[in-house]
């Protein structure tokens, strides 16, 4: 069985083609700049060159028309036919309290998704547009939605309310949502396979570590706490975004430098993080080089960078009572062994001992970095957010298969 996972956004439309049987990907790709002149669509099936078509592609249906051509293409396709196509994964960034766990799409959801649009302008809107493309162009498949947020619907109140006027939460919702969920679900799942232990009985640290980035706490499976907020902008640093800050500072400087709120918003979103104090780049590989070529702002945004994650993992480790193991994925998570080693350097007094040579071995296979004598373990684990969405989409059509025929 097939599966499609679709991840929209407003200007963009990124998907990966599952045969479920062997969890294997068939094809993926992505089109870039829908609605712009010169779109274009990328296209990669296994060991072949990438396939690029530049076209005008002037909505998200028919961005996936293309896609659904390609995929069907007599020479880059690896479909007979669209009907080889039994269900459509969608990943969603907000599903508010509404959504606790993956769901199939029908009328009641799509109001629910439209309902939030308000506390992810950016995202919500961009899925929808995907959804209703699908809808268009494969009317009678199911689809499912993968939400960011559900994973960390357990959080008790203490974690998730603001010490701000409650009235706020009740009549606006604000509270915190966390993100990264689907990576955080995926992630804690592989890592009690690689450790052998049941998840129910761990405590963990994952550190979803990409261009935005958060930490969770984890604890007997379940998300306990996490560092993003109510919109992804608190927390750690991040590579345009600034995560903590005394709130006072941003009425502070709309005042004194004049800002428009929309300013503020963008500046606290889009020129703060690695790239503010660095000077350099939001990216942590560009930043690693410049601090090893002697640049002291590249090093000053290294060390804050990996000083907040630090702060996190102790301050989690304390919310658990305890650790087993603390868990880097995502981009720079995954890759930046340095990164690992700056982080880990000041935890040693939570019994952790990394082993050099196991940090610095590149692989896209989950690993241990720390001694095997070390009290709390340390992993890498590469996330799979699509791969998450294909098997939730695929169970919910298994298991509800009177659902998903009525779904649309
Ligand atoms: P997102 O999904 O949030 O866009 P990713 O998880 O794909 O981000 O991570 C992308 C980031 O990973 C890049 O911006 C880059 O900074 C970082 N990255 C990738 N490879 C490396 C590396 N070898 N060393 C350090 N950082 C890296």
């Amino acid at each position: 069985m097939n599966v499609l996972v679709i991840n929209a956004g407003s200007s963009s439309l990124k998907y990966q083609l599952y045969d479920m049987t062997t969890e294997n990907v068939l094809a993926k790709g992505r089109v870039e700049r829908i609605g712009m002149d010169s779109s274009i669509l990328t296209h990669e099936v296994d060991r072949q060159p990438e396939v690029r078509e530049v076209s005008e592609i002037l909505d998200h249906t028919t961005a996936i028309k293309k896609v659904l051509d390609m995929l069907t293409h007599r020479k880059f396709g690896v479909l007979g036919s669209i009907q080889d196509i039994k269900a459509v994964g969608h990943r969603v960034v907000h599903g508010g309290e509404s959504f606790s766990e993956s769901v199939l799409i029908d009328q009641s959801v799509k109001l629910e998704i439209r309902k939030l649009f308000d506390l992810a302008p950016l995202h919500n809107p961009a899925h929808m547009m995907g959804i209703s493309a699908v809808e268009d162009n494969l009317p009678d498949v199911p689809q499912a939605v993968v939400f960011d947020t559900a994973f960390h619907q357990t959080m008790p109140p203490s974690s998730y309310l603001y010490a701000i006027p409650t009235v706020l939460y009740r009549k606006h919702k604000i509270r915190r949502y966390g993100f990264h969920g689907t990576s955080y679900d995926y992630v804690s799942k592989r890592s009690a396979e690689f450790l052998g232990r049941s998840l129910s009985e761990l405590k963990l640290v994952i550190c979803h570590i990409g261009n935005g980035a958060s930490c969770a706490a984890i604890l007997n499976g379940k998300s306990f706490d996490t560092s993003m907020g109510m919109t992804p902008l608190e927390g750690l640093m991040m590579g345009t975004r600034s995560g903590d800050l005394d709130p006072a500072i941003v009425p502070f400087t709309i005042n004194k430098e004049d800002l428009t709120l929309n300013e503020a918003n963008s500046m606290l979103n889009k020129h703060s993080g690695l790239l503010a104090i660095s000077g350099i780049s939001s990216d942590m590989r560009e930043v690693v080089e410049a601090m090893n070529e002697g640049n002291a702002n590249a090093k000053l945004a290294f060390e804050m960078y990996a000083y907040r994650i630090r702060k996190y993992i102790g301050a989690y480790a304390a919310a658990m009572n305890g650790l087993d193991a603390i868990v880097f994925t995502a981009g720079v998570g995954e890759n930046s062994d340095v990164l690992r080693k700056e982080v880990c350097k000041g935890l040693t007094f939570l019994g952790i001992r990394l082993e050099e040579a196991r940090n610095a071995i590149r692989s896209s296979e989950s690993r241990r970095i720390t001694t095997d004598d070390s009290q709390v373990s340390v992993l890498v684990v590469p996330t799979n957010e699509e791969l998450l969405i294909a098997r939730d989409t695929y169970r919910l059509v298994i298991e509800q298969p009177e659902a998903a025929s009525i779904s649309q």
